[in-house]
């Protein structure tokens, strides 16, 4: 950890966490082998921290989407095979040559364009019922692999946060069926909550992206994982208001009581959602002083946030104290649902102002 730098809010990465989610997920998915997807980033803390992280964690296997995201994890993880999610497209073969990368092919013409500027290592995705990408499971009889088979089959659940959903039973019938077609490719299957499905289908690896970073692969129940990911902003003014006066732009929030209000340093520009708004009409986001929760008073703006800290000690909610908006109690389910959206939005929104630290690893 550094010193903190005025005004940035800063975000903390805890590798050793990071660390202990990919063991409890390889864990749950041995014997197979679990790959880590480190997409957007590494949802947001950064691929240059996660990547060797996780490979010091024992993975192996890396999925990006795209092929700028591959030239950054290779810079950092010389020996771990990358798949690149959106395949090939023009312009790209020699990239996947120089990167050493595998394209994640999902249709006959793309397939064509790989094996006949060279082929190489690759993975096909069958879409089982995205509808997204991917080669459709009802056309795989039409389907011709003209010469080196696929390393990998890919498939993706649309609803694997709901193990009851019908959808579920019904991708595993689709993709066992190409197992069949493909016999003797190694399988791989995702995402973070299939994990943790009672039924699974026999396949050589899981891809696991939310969960490594802390998000909750079983909604609704406790959240197995451990908490990646930290945001804090620093207090730069508290001042009072009168019971009956508003804060903030356009009248959004009246104070029900005389108030005590904290202007903190971070806003939406640095990637905490305009939607946390706490307003007299709709609930919104909250951060925490020494324990203690605090509702957002009004908007989120593009800089700041105003939050009542009436109720928090007095001796730490004070100028040039610290503000948490996002750690183990608000953790990025909740802020998520604070603001209308999925704790993915917020953890890739992320970092982009804030002073980035790292812990542990
Ligand atoms: C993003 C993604 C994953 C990871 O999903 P999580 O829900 O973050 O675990 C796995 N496979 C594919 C194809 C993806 O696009």
């Amino acid at each position: 950890m550094s010193e903190s730098l005025p005004h940035a809010g800063r975000l903390t990465i805890d590798l050793d966490a990071l660390q202990s989610n990919y063991r409890l997920l390889a864990a749950r998915a041995g014997p197979a082998e679990t790959a880590a997807v480190v997409k957007a980033n590494a949802y947001g803390t950064g691929i240059e921290v996660a990547g060797p992280a996780l490979r010091k964690a024992g993975c192996t296997t890396f999925f990006v989407a795209h092929l700028g995201e591959a030239a950054r994890l290779r810079a950092v993880c010389g020996d771990a095979v990358i798949y690149v999610l959106h395949g090939l497209t023009a312009g790209s073969r020699a990239l996947f040559a120089n990167l050493q990368a595998r394209p994640v092919l999902g249709s006959q013409a793309e397939l064509a364009e790989w094996h006949s500027s060279g082929g190489g290592p690759y993975g096909l995705h069958i879409d089982t019922g995205m509808n997204r990408l991917g080669v459709r499971f009802d056309e795989l009889d039409e389907f011709v692999i003209p010469n080196s088979p696929p390393d990998l089959l890919l498939t993706h659940f649309v609803s694997s946060e709901a193990p009851a959903a019908a959808i579920n039973a019904t991708q595993r019938a689709r993709f066992a069926e190409a197992q069949r077609r493909f016999p003797g490719i190694p399988c791989s299957i995702a995402n973070s909550s299939a994990f943790f499905h009672a039924e699974r289908l026999p396949a050589a690896q899981y891809r696991a992206g939310y969960a490594l970073y802390g998000g909750n692969p079983l909604p609704g129940l406790p959240n197995p994982m451990r908490p990646v990911v930290r945001l804090e902003a620093p207090i730069l003014q508290v001042r009072r208001v009168v019971k009956g006066e508003t804060v903030g732009y356009n009248q959004r929030w009246t104070a029900r009581r005389d108030s005590v209000i904290a202007t903190v340093s971070v806003g939406y520009a640095d990637g905490y959602p305009r939607n946390g708004a706490n307003t007299d009409t709709k609930p919104g986001g909250h951060g925490r002083i020494g324990g203690v929760l605090c509702p957002f008073a009004g908007n989120v703006s593009m800089d700041l946030i105003t939050v009542d800290v009436t109720d928090a000690p007095a001796d730490l909610a004070v100028r040039g104290g610290w503000i948490s908006l996002i750690d183990e109690v608000l953790d990025v389910d909740r802020v998520g649902a604070a603001c209308g959206t999925i704790g993915y939005e917020i953890l890739t929104s992320l970092g982009h102002r804030t002073q980035r630290l790292t812990k542990g690893g």
